[in-house]
């Protein structure tokens, strides 16, 4: 699981600080869908790269599994708010860059890889190169090279914000059927309340000034665990 307690976290802006989160504390617990909600602006994308380790100046303390995010080798996949393939390298080469700095021998990245590659639709344009995929493409492209290292913590920013409604669809079915047999823990930013309502088990609801939680939201039965479609769920302030 996730813990964020106390975190803080400011820009420097000409001169001068800019805060973005202001004494943020949840937890995600193991095997838990979170859905994080909020203005644009407010700070969420900023949150999931500190939990993805890639900006360490933070006040408070940030942990998985116990362990400090930072310097820790716990295995974290990371979907971007834009899928950031390069652009130089194929869509199986893109997937397989997850490899790196692992052990895990030759055949079975290609066979991961492929499996990835069907997972999310993209049979057929393993050799295409990003510039030869719609923006819908490159985001299951960015899901792929998430999945494929088998993390235990998925970090999704708005990962399927870009996508047409039935491959949003599809891909909501997939994350929820990984989150459910596979246990991952998920931690998703999204605009979109149907999805947080239908995936998650609780909505954390980022307030935009001063980037504080306004309010963490139980999401209430029936859950997706129980019924087969997307409910509603009225956030008031
Ligand atoms: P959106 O819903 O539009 O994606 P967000 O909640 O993800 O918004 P962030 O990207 O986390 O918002 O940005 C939060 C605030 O931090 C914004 O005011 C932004 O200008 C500022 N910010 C983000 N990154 C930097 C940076 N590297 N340097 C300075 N300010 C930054
Ligand atoms: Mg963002």
């Amino acid at each position: 699981g996730l813990l964020i307690e106390h975190v803080s976290k400011s820009f420097a802006l000409k001169g001068e600080r800019l805060p973005v989160l202001d004494d943020i504390s949840f937890r995600v617990e193991p095997g838990e869908f979170v859905a994080i909600v909020g203005a644009s602006g407010c700070g969420k994308s900023t949150l999931l790269r500190l939990l993805a380790g890639l900006d360490t100046e933070y006040e408070g303390r940030l942990q998985h599994d116990g362990k400090d995010i930072q310097g820790t080798d716990l295995n974290r996949g990371l979907v971007f708010q834009d899928h950031r393939l390069f652009p130089w390298l194929t869509v199986e080469q893109n997937i397989a860059l997850s490899f790196t700095n692992t052990r895990v021998p030759a055949a079975e990245r290609r066979e991961r890889v492929a499996a990835e590659i069907a997972r999310v639709g993209l049979d057929g344009f393993a050799d295409a190169f990003p510039h030869q995929l719609s923006g819908g493409m490159s985001q299951r492209a960015a899901i792929a090279r998430a999945l494929v290292g088998k993390p235990d913590v998925l970090l999704l920013d708005e990962p399927l914000g870009a996508l047409d409604a039935l491959t949003r669809l599809r891909l909501q079915q997939e994350l929820r059927r990984l989150w459910q047999e596979e246990g991952i823990t998920m931690l998703m930013v999204t605009h979109d309340i149907d999805e947080a309502v239908y995936l998650a088990d609780r909505i954390v609801v980022l307030d935009a000034r001063p980037g504080r939680i306004r309010r963490v939201q139980e999401v209430a039965l029936p859950h997706p665990r129980q019924r087969g479609q997307a409910g509603f769920v009225a956030i008031r302030d």
